[in-house]
């Protein structure tokens, strides 16, 4: 099964894939997570992407749309993906479709995870991530609850660059919400509830 994760920075996508791949074997992609790695380890794309990044502008299309072809051949793409910060232009989302055509692997849902405006920015600003395990937490975790691991902020994740991101999602990314509901794929849930009431509508979404 292959998913969208639709929705505002904030909104929890990554934290439903999170819990979604503990307990079925689809592949988190995650082209933020991807992109990160790429700046630390400073590869060519990394160095292109983290101006873009630290303003909290879209990297070009071309170099997300390549990244993504390349990490969905691999094999533990086979039994379906969950595409998170993906696509994110309707360009991105023409290119997905056509690549997914090819594998002979449709798109089977574009969930968005909606969310009131007012209570991202206030999320982003205190959102904080496990360094060694990927949790995604917030100020009030000293540690990281499941792995002890530290716990640190995000350099997109100050006010003025929120702020920016999510404009950029409106302007650049909410047109996609229609894109999938024309193509009756889209499946809305209300993503201003606690994780697991999130995650609950999710799975029963996805039948599973
Ligand atoms: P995220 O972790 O999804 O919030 O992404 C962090 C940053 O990575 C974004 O603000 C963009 O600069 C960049 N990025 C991630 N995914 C994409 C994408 N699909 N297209 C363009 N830029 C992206």
């Amino acid at each position: 099964m292959n998913i969208v994760l639709l929705g505002a920075p904030g909104a929890g996508k990554g934290t439903q894939a999170k819990k979604l791949v503990e307990n079925h074997s689809y592949l988190h992609l995650s082209t933020g997570d991807l992109l990160r790695a790429a700046v630390r380890n400073q590869t060519p794309l990394g160095l292109k992407a983290k101006a873009f990044m630290d303003a909290g502008d879209l990297v070009p299309d071309d170099l997300i749309i390549n990244m993504v072809k390349e990490r969905i051949q691999e094999d533990d793409a086979k039994n379906g993906v969950i595409f998170d910060g993906f696509p994110r232009t309707a360009t991105q989302a023409v290119a997905l479709d056509s690549e997914l055509a090819e594998l002979g692997q449709p798109l089977d849902f574009a969930i968005l995870v909606d969310v009131n405006k007012e209570v991202i920015i206030g999320r982003l600003t205190s959102r904080r991530t496990c360094r060694e395990c990927g949790y995604i937490g917030s100020d009030a975790d000293a540690s990281c609850p499941k792995c002890s691991g530290e716990m640190y902020q995000r350099d997109d994740d100050n006010e003025a660059t929120v702020r920016n991101r999510l404009d950029v999602y409106e302007r650049s990314t909410a047109p996609l919400i229609d894109y999938y509901r024309g193509k009756e794929l889209l499946v809305t849930i209300d993503g201003d509830r606690p994780v697991d009431d999130v995650y609950a509508d999710l799975v029963k979404a996805l039948g599973l």
